[in-house]
């Protein structure tokens, strides 16, 4: 058994859709379980969707954008008597119902039903399209099989249940048909649709091989494989051919968006091999993560955007103690914020962490009283995993840099991007 993922670049369009079925083509003599995401940007514009009905806007526009995005779809894939269309249309007609409906519940029950359905949309289209155009193919909701907790919006897997909820039921489907279902969405003790998290659809592909015990799980991407930078931003990146679990993980926990963070876990507790290639491609090997011999993997690269330094300074003449740090920690702790690099002296202590929603305003407020707090805003952090003299000499010149950090294996530099640093000093100017 097989388990592919194919993600939301990889279905944006009719020619998207064809070109995952030609994909799944060159592998229908295996038993595959194949799970989609929602259609390009759709997660996005049903976020928009559900803010505009909070903010009592109009959302019946948005609404219908989403609709036409995929019937236009659809109509490039089907003749237009196909059952398909029906489909759509009242998969529409549920979700303005909800919302006509929807008034009293909490924001994130009405979140997760709604975005979720992106999910549902797409795999309903995909599957059609292979049944008519590759091998029979079943349709299956993945909310009947994969059972969270009640965290709307960032569900916890109870994997008990799921496990023998997939793995009574699928194999059972996917002897003689290609069984299509969900990414990114599951269901609670009550029935009701939660999500895993943005971008979650690789964590829920990972579910199902532990599951099924499958043997691999295949995520079809729009890169090459798994890169030693992001090639957008480094034409010289090159494909890693192989990584070890540990190796992945690391690589994701210093902010690499190569896989979902969650993914890495249940597949290597499971030994089912992760193979990430080009969905463009598909001859191509790409990456295979594993349990492996690789050899010490190239230096490879990973920005991340958006950083914000903190730093906190004792103000009644003493040291930063452990009383201190336990302070700083129980309020990261309390708002469940990650730090990318830490550091301290003898009077403060400094963190920087991702600029995400409110978290750094509340970060400030509960420990105002106890430490004056300078923040720097809009800066890049750049993480080198296993740098070497040549990794090191890539490293053009960066006008501030706010902190840099060396271990033995990894190289951290925190630094205010050069375009920024541009304005800034044009408005100093001033
Ligand atoms: N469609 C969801 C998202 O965009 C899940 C995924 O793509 O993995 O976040
Ligand atoms: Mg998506």
């Amino acid at each position: 058994m097989k388990v592919f993922k194919f993600g939301g670049a990889s279905v944006k369009d009719a020619d998207s859709v064809k070109n995952v079925a030609e994909v799944i083509k060159m592998f229908s003599n295996d038993e595959l379980v194949v799970v989609v995401s929602a259609m390009g940007k759709t997660t996005n514009h049903l976020e928009e969707l559900v803010q505009l009905y909070y903010d009592r806007q109009n959302w019946k526009d948005k609404l219908n954008w989403i609709k036409n995005f995929h019937i236009d779809i659809s109509k490039n894939l089907f003749n237009k008597d196909h059952d398909i269309f029906e489909r759509i249309e009242s998969i529409f007609e549920g979700i303005e119902e909800y919302l006509e409906n929807a008034k009293s519940k909490n924001y994130a029950e009405v979140y997760s039903e709604m975005v979720s359905q992106g999910e549902l949309l797409s795999t309903r289209i995909v599957r059609s399209y292979i049944n008519e155009h590759v091998k029979k193919a079943v349709w299956l909701d993945a909310r009947k099989y994969i059972k969270t907790d009640f965290n709307y919006t960032d569900a916890r897997v109870d994997w008990e249940i799921t496990k023998r909820n997939i793995g009574s039921k699928i194999p059972a489907f996917a002897k003689d048909s290609i069984v299509v279902s969900q990414g990114f969405i599951g269901s609670n003790g009550e029935g009701k649709t939660t999500t895993l998290g943005r971008e979650g659809s690789d964590f829920s592909a990972a579910i199902f091989a532990t599951g099924l015990q499958a043997e691999s799980v295949t995520v079809w991407k729009d890169v090459p494989g798994v890169m030693t930078a992001d090639p957008r931003k480094m034409p010289e990146a090159t494909v890693i051919p192989e990584l070890k679990y540990t190796d992945a993980a690391e690589m994701t926990y210093y902010g690499a968006s190569i896989i979902h963070p969650r993914t890495i876990k249940p597949l290597a507790q499971n030994k089912i091999k992760l193979y990430v290639r080009p969905f463009t491609a598909p001859e191509n090997i790409g990456t295979v993560i594993g349990k492996g011999n690789a050899e010490k993997h190239p230096a490879s690269f990973i920005l991340k955007t958006k950083q914000v330094f903190i730093d906190f300074k004792v103000t009644d003449f003493t040291f930063i103690d452990e009383k201190k740090l336990s302070i700083i920690f129980n309020a990261l702790d309390q708002l469940n914020i990650k730090i990318n690099l830490m550091q301290n002296s003898a009077v403060s202590f400094s963190i920087c962490i991702d600029k995400k929603f409110d978290k750094v305003e509340n970060l400030v407020e509960i420990l105002k009283n106890d430490f004056e707090i300078e923040l720097r805003d809009n800066l890049e952090l750049l993480t080198i995993i296993g740098y070497d003299d040549a990794a090191m000499k890539t490293l053009y010149h960066r006008d501030e840099i706010i902190l840099e950090q060396k271990t033995k294996k990894v190289y951290h530099m925190l630094y205010v991007p050069e375009k920024i640093h541009k304005e800034l000093s044009a408005q100093k100017a001033k």
